[in-house]
């Protein structure tokens, strides 16, 4: 079904009765060319892309719940591609580029809104890093745009800017970066992949993965077994216990990662903002709720909920940035399992299983990566070959210490990025 504006005003008139379901409910086949684990944002795209970029259109997406009920729908939506690495950058900025081609891509809208993010700094040595990771951007052929604090004043005047512990200094404007509404977009790749003959298979968990001599064949799940010769495990902060089934211990720890959301107000937030000195972003919803979030809950978890220690510290500083927070009610918080890498940066690479493949460890960023992720692993898929864009995402750089991209300067402590 396409949309347009004809028809939404055809079925405003008369009860809206003729929309269809976005995508059939099959039912398992015995085999497929490729088996896609995981019915999250990476694992439709990159059924989608399979189908669409490589004609390969006898896939299947098990997924153990339903589509949408991962972290594609739990997260603060923030899309940009503002990253400082070698590998991360033309990754991200790949996948920006396919964000403001999305919405015509699909036919469907996702609500994506370049509203700009303001990344503030509070030191002479934060505006340095800026000023680096700003140049970094714009070599890449992004955007980034250093401001002082009247600079940032003009657009956020409802920030404290004369904090006692953090005063404002200025900070880093990314244009292009924004939002966009998050079910929305595993709604759209649904839809598409399914309308190029993918069989989105829900309630369908895979409990095993069958290897004979080193080669995958297949997978067992609650609704049977299911052979393939291609394998793609796409399961975010399930990720270690998918890939155990193939007899693999992967460098990734999950934790609970938290977002809250107030009640609907009149536009006041129209960027999105990020506090350099505490655990803080924010940004508005279409409907009125302020969205922010902060850092991991530091323990590793499955639960996809988090506890009141993040919690009052998000509120904190919250805050300290902007005092006038303090009159919204909070709403709701809700929490997802991330999927985190000792460096920080993702993994989209081969395994020593022949025909299976991972695409994984997207920490608190893979949101805005859904694109360029279902792309570039489906081209890995389909081609044998890792995509241009992700070649640096290798899975042996946490054995040989070769390529490493920890982006915030951290090191090895998978909670730190
Ligand atoms: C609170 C919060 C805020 C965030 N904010 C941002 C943000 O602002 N910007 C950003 O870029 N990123 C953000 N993220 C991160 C982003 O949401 C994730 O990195 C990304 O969604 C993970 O990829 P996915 O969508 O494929 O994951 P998911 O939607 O979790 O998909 C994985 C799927 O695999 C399924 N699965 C697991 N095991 C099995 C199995 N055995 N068999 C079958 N299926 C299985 C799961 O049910 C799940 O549906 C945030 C995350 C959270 C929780």
């Amino acid at each position: 079904m396409g949309y347009s504006g004809f028809q939404i005003i055809k079925e405003g008139l008369f009860g809206q009765k003729g929309w269809k379901p976005l995508w059939r409910d099959p039912a398992p086949k015995a085999r497929y060319d490729a088996i896609i684990i995981g019915g999250g944002g990476h694992g439709l795209a990159t059924a989608y892309y399979l189908a669409r970029e490589h004609g390969l259109t006898n896939i299947a997406v098990l997924e153990k719940g339903h589509i949408g009920g991962g972290n594609i729908g739990r997260n603060t939506t923030i899309v940009r591609a503002n990253y400082f690495l070698p590998g991360n950058q033309e990754f991200y900025s790949h996948s920006l580029k396919l964000w403001e081609g999305m919405e015509q891509d699909l036919n469907y809208n996702v609500m994506h809104s370049q509203r700009g993010l303001i990344n503030l700094f509070h030191s002479d040595g934060q505006r340095d890093a800026f000023v680096r990771r700003g140049n970094a951007m714009i070599n890449q052929g992004d955007d980034a745009i250093l401001l002082d604090r009247e600079g940032v004043r003009s657009h956020l005047p409802y920030l404290d800017f004369d904090n006692g512990r953090f005063p404002i200094y200025g900070g880093l404007y990314h244009p292009r970066g924004g939002t966009a509404r998050h079910d929305a977009v595993a709604w759209g790749y649904a839809r598409g992949a399914d309308q190029r003959g993918v069989d989105l298979i829900q309630n369908c968990e895979v409990t095993g993965i069958d290897i004979e001599n080193g080669v995958v064949t297949g997978v067992q799940t609650t609704r049977g077994a299911i052979r393939a010769r291609k394998v793609g495990i796409v399961t975010a902060g399930r990720s270690g216990q998918v890939a155990a089934m193939a007899g693999m211990r992967l460098p990734i720890e999950s934790h609970v990662l938290q977002a809250f959301v107030t009640e609907g107000l009149k536009p006041v937030i129209d960027h999105v903002v990020s506090f350099g000195m505490g655990h803080f972003y924010i940004s508005q919803s279409d409907k009125g709720g302020l969205v922010f979030g902060g850092d991991l809950d530091f323990y590793a978890s499955y639960a996809a909920r988090g506890n009141l220690p993040m919690a009052e510290h998000v509120m904190e500083a919250a805050m300290t940035l902007m005092p006038m927070i303090g009159k919204a009610r909070v709403l709701r918080s809700w929490g997802g399992i991330m999927d985190m890498t000792p460096d920080g940066s993702p993994i989209i690479d081969t395994t020593p299983t022949k025909g299976l493949f991972i695409d994984c460890g997207w920490c608190y960023g893979g949101f805005k990566a859904v694109p360029a992720s279902g792309f570039a692993f489906a081209h890995l898929m389909a081609t044998g070959q890792p995509h241009a864009t992700a070649a640096k995402f290798r899975l042996d750089r946490f054995r040989t210490g070769v390529g490493l991209m920890d982006e915030e300067g951290t090191g090895s402590q998978h909670n730190l990025h």
